[in-house]
């Protein structure tokens, strides 16, 4: 008989959104940042502040919070959001971002997003490879943590010109297959 697997519960974890005071202070490189370096505040919380996707906040601090989640709560599944934009796309200008950009493309990154910089396009890519490495990154936490749970990255339709979330599931459909 064919079995059909649900997922009875899930978790819903805050990826890489909104940060306190005391988050900023104790850990100053996990914000984004603007082309000043100015640390980016959240656009509806005034008082907090916007973490940086890319950085060591969703790449290792994340993981830890989801193994956790599926440590003390017995679920099936983990899901974030926070991942297409909706018109105000804003690149990230932290030292991590800067950094990982140069090294991929030998470029930096760009100045405006939605430009005619050759740098935009590549980072349309870099941003959807990033958001491909941290879905891989944290299903594979989830099923190391505890076997035969999954991540779930919320999808939606693509907004922005070539912030498709549908090419991220491409990046990793290419993944699994590869
Ligand atoms: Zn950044």
């Amino acid at each position: 008989m064919k079995r059909r697997k649900f997922l009875e519960a899930s978790a819903v974890v805050g990826a890489g959104h909104a940060a306190h005071e005391e988050v900023h202070r104790a850990h100053p490189d996990w914000i984004e940042q603007d082309r000043d370096g100015n640390v980016v505040r959240h656009w509806v919380m005034p008082d907090m502040f916007l973490t940086c996707r890319f950085g060591p906040y969703n790449f290792e601090h994340m993981p830890l919070v989801v193994e956790e989640v599926l440590t003390r709560y017995d679920v099936d599944a983990v899901f974030a959001n926070r991942w297409v934009e909706y018109g105000s796309f804003r690149v990230c200008y932290c030292v991590y971002c800067r950094q990982l950009f140069r090294e991929r493309y030998a470029l930096d990154l760009p100045r405006e997003p939605y430009s005619d910089e050759p740098s935009w396009k590549l980072y349309m890519r870099f941003y959807q490879e990033r958001i491909a490495e941290l879905w891989r990154l944290w299903d594979a936490t989830c099923k190391k943590t505890r076997p035969g749970t999954t991540f779930v990255g919320k999808m939606s339709v693509p907004a922005g010109p070539g912030v498709g979330i549908a090419d991220v599931a491409g990046l990793l459909k290419g993944a699994q297959e590869g």
